[in-house]
């Protein structure tokens, strides 16, 4: 663990989603789609899932490469402009599949919870910001699973918005819903350049989580310095603590 020196109190902590409350694993998209595809085209089912798989990653790629100016919208787009009626029980048996084959991905990491419990017993905030394809239905059940809902504040999805992390609209949104300016806030998450880079730009502090191994296609050429390093969820409170107690940072 290490961090920087800062004298504004923390107010509010937010949270990324994949690679952050949940471990990062390494998907195969194309047989995330495959398990879509072969409910609703069984015969096409290869194709369909080339093609699903395709969209899927043009979308991330227009996102990364407009700096968040665009998200990639919800998961829903993609059916839709596979031309897939979204009301039909078929689309509906398909989804579930998918989300099946996502399920074992979902997990809290298990210091998740107590790192929640820890901040909500100091009067500190806690929220989500993550960027996503998935309704907030789908977080809402996955966070319900792991007993995780009632300790956020607040949730905000890209899936939802019309920007995406690190556009700083996106940051800005959450800290509106927590009611906290951004200097009082800290983000924390696995991504120099989304999660740390986006949040030092409206004035949050940004803690870093190094242990996702990201593709090099995700890792921009931009010099990011976090604000501290967590090797572990539970880190985050002791950072937290240390700038609210105003003590001299702590170099390990
Ligand atoms: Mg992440």
């Amino acid at each position: 663990m290490r961090m920087s020196v800062s004298k504004t109190r923390v107010d509010a902590v937010i949270f990324d989603w994949g690679g952050t409350l949940t471990p990062w694993h390494d998907i195969d998209l194309e047989a995330q789609w495959y398990a879509y595809a072969e409910h609703w085209d069984p015969v096409n089912a290869r194709a369909l899932a080339h093609r699903l798989c395709a969209a899927e990653l043009e979308r991330w790629q227009v996102q990364r490469e407009s700096g968040g100016a665009m998200s990639t919208g919800a998961l829903d787009h993609i059916f839709l402009d596979e031309g897939i009626d979204i009301h039909s029980a078929a689309h509906l048996r398909a989804l579930a599949a998918y989300l099946d084959f996502w399920a074992p991905h979902t997990y809290a990491d298990e210091q998740a919870l107590p790192t929640l419990e820890l901040l909500r017993a100091r009067g500190i905030k806690t929220g989500v910001l993550s960027n996503t394809l998935w309704p907030s239905s789908y977080h809402q059940e996955v966070f319900d699973r792991d007993g995780l809902s009632s300790l956020f504040d607040a949730c905000v999805y890209s899936s939802q918005l019309p920007v995406a992390k690190p556009h700083a609209d996106a940051f800005t949104s959450v800290a509106q819903l927590l009611d906290v300016s951004p200097q009082a806030c800290v983000f924390v998450g696995d991504r120099l350049w989304d999660d740390v880079h986006g949040a030092q730009s409206i004035g949050m502090r940004g803690i870093w989580i190094p242990h996702s191994q990201l593709p090099n296609a995700q890792l921009p050429d931009f010099e990011v310095t976090p604000d501290a390093v967590a090797n572990q969820l539970l880190n985050v409170a002791e950072i937290v603590d240390a700038w609210n107690s105003g003590t001299p940072a702590e170099i390990i």
